[in-house]
């Protein structure tokens, strides 16, 4: 089983790319599984309800994948998901990698050789690829930083600290993979061109590009979290690039001037060995 690891920032078309990975019949994308336990209703002082399922189940303990996921964790190790922490990484429970027994479970579950986390986090990425029990292929997501940046800034509003974080994160993406076969995604690339960006990623790991990819909405969906565009019926494509009209001309400056480093450094889209 391979764990394909979407990392980048937020704002970057990560759920975009998980769907249409999902939708591949050899993936089985489940979405950003750090906040698996969030979303389940517990270990969150703020969140005490199970979130609904990207497949339309209210809860993900209605959910019948996740349900059978639960029931395949007490199987084996005899730990229900709520007792396997996905943000244990080896600090509090060093070995035990509740991770690696989720990942598995759900490979077992779905039958599929291939799940995707869409976490995004450097942290995780850097975590998951120590666990021996895991064989992670990290597919770094990057979008333009006048997009990312007018977009995280219309929802959390801020601005400098978001050129400052654009910068940081890439840079430890950047420090994690170095020398480290993956893949390399621009948003713009997958918007413009799904399906020549998609066989660039799956080439790596010996698979191909499916048409059905294209129909990302329809396919059946589990993903935990992640963008809204998880519920979306429709497979709809639109590149957006919103900055155009709302970002000043000095803000886009500062953010040419902020993010050079990550601009002259960052690969192109396609395999990085
Ligand atoms: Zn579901």
């Amino acid at each position: 089983m391979r764990v394909i690891y979407i990392a980048g920032t937020s704002h970057s078309g990560s759920t975009l790319l998980d769907l249409m990975l999902n939708a591949n019949p050899a993936i089985f994308s489940a979405g950003e599984v750090l906040k698996l336990n969030r979303q389940l209703g517990i270990n969150h002082p703020r969140k005490q309800n199970s979130a609904p399922c990207s497949c339309g189940a209210p809860s993900l303990w209605q959910c019948p994948v996740w349900s059978r996921v639960d029931a395949r964790t007490r199987e084996t190790v005899g730990k229900s998901l709520t007792d396997l922490d996905m943000l244990d990484y080896g600090e509090t429970d060093a070995g035990k990698a509740p991770n690696a027994l989720v990942f598995k479970a759900i490979a077992d579950v779905t039958g599929k050789n291939f799940v995707v986390d869409s976490s995004k986090l450097p942290k995780r990425l850097a975590y998951l690829m120590q666990l021996e029990e895991l064989d992670v292929y990290p597919v770094h997501i990057v979008r333009d930083p006048k997009g990312q940046i007018n977009s995280v800034t219309r929802k959390h509003g801020g601005f400098l600290k978001h050129i400052f974080r654009y910068e940081l994160i890439h840079e430890q993406i950047r420090r994690a993979l170095k020398s480290v076969p993956h893949s390399v995604v621009h948003y713009e690339d997958l918007v413009r061109d799904p399906a020549g960006t998609l066989a660039s990623i799956l080439q790596p790991l010996g698979l191909s590009f499916d048409p059905r990819q294209l129909a990302w909405a329809e396919a059946e969906k589990h993903e935990v979290a992640g963008n809204h565009v998880r519920f979306d019926a429709k497979s709809e494509l639109v590149l957006d690039e919103g900055w155009r009209e709302s970002l000043s001309p000095l803000r886009q400056r500062a953010i040419d001037i902020g993010t050079l480093m990550s601009r002259q450094t960052l690969p192109k889209t396609g395999a990085v060995r």
